[in-house]
């Protein structure tokens, strides 16, 4: 008797887990590495994973870098075999779901960093060219004529006048509104933190009246893409790896697949218990199936 989930694992369970599963999914950020210096252990257990001849993927909601970028930094940080067609960001997705699902026809509005720019543009779709004139204002700018969507990623050269321009273009109901991720913030060191795209996606919700349509986590379009690219994967071989419960966790439960949460990010195993003993089942979304303190546990498995 007793609540399922939550079960922290180490030794012969991981390894029992890690033999069962044939599909690893990883989220970035908080269980590879911290910004720029990668979690204690992190390359020689992905490395070790893809020498066994299981599948790895990486799935970022951080849609700031095109996929090159990723190879060069988990090069960069040690982990030498990663190649680019294991990476899923929320940029690259979002090309693909403005390409291949909505195939959209005139040009997207980006807020966004240069590296969504370029993905969008690797994939063929045009965006507005951002205007650097210190004058323009939002009663004196031109609007483009043929935005089919606004496109909303994290910003670090957020303006008021982007906010507007999105605003406008956003009047019109045939112009779709979409969100690389929704995430509300982002943890640096020293206790600060930067907010996230969902913070900016907020403003124009609430401006625009309409709700953004989310590709990366927790929605189940990057594992779309993922089955797309790695025909035959089952969910039921696949562990998603995470460290953020309200992402993480619940893009795995969306999906069908199994999760586990490290302790070296963004939630608490007392925020996991919370779900889980809540009364409210849609919380059992979020609640990892295991709990492990850092992916560097998985490292006596691979001992002989
Ligand atoms: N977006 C931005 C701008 C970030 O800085 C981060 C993490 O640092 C993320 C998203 C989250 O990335 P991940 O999904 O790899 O945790
Ligand atoms: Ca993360």
């Amino acid at each position: 008797f007793g609540f399922k989930g939550c079960q922290k694992i180490r030794g012969a369970q991981i390894r029992g887990l890690l033999e069962a599963k044939d599909f690893f999914l990883f989220d970035c950020d908080g269980v590879i590495w911290h910004g720029e210096n990668a979690i204690t252990g992190a390359a020689k257990v992905v490395n070790a994973l893809i020498r066994r001849g299981k599948n790895v993927v990486f799935v970022t909601n951080n849609s700031t870098r095109p996929r090159e970028n990723y190879v060069n930094k988990f090069t960069r940080l040690g982990f030498t075999d990663v190649m680019l067609d294991q990476i899923f960001s929320s940029s690259y997705c979002s090309a693909l779901y403005l390409r291949d699902v909505v195939k959209v026809r005139g040009q997207v509005f980006v807020i966004g960093c240069e590296g969504l720019r370029m993905e969008l543009l690797e994939a063929g779709i045009p965006c507005v060219e951002e205007t650097d004139d210190p004058d323009a204002t939002i009663y004196n700018c031109a609007l483009a004529p043929d935005v089919k969507a606004v496109l909303v990623g994290h910003d670090d050269k957020l303006t008021f006048l982007k906010l507007a321009k999105a605003s406008c273009y956003l009047r019109d109901p045939e112009c779709l509104f979409l969100a690389t991720d929704n995430d509300p913030w982002h943890p640096l060191s020293g206790g600060r933190i930067l907010p996230g795209s969902g913070s900016l996606t907020a403003a124009l919700e609430v401006a625009s009246g309409r709700k953004a349509t989310v590709i990366g986590k927790p929605s189940c379009f990057m594992f779309e893409c993922i089955s797309s690219q790695f025909r035959g994967v089952d969910p039921a071989q696949c562990l998603m790896v995470g460290d953020r419960l309200e992402t993480d966790m619940l893009f795995g439960s969306n999906c069908g697949l199994d999760t586990m949460l490290t302790l070296t990010g963004v939630s608490q195993i007392e925020e996991a218990q919370e779900y889980r003993n809540s009364d409210l089942t849609t919380n059992r979304s979020y609640v990892p199936d295991y709990v492990v303190d850092t992916i560097a546990d998985f490292l006596p498995a691979f001992e002989d």
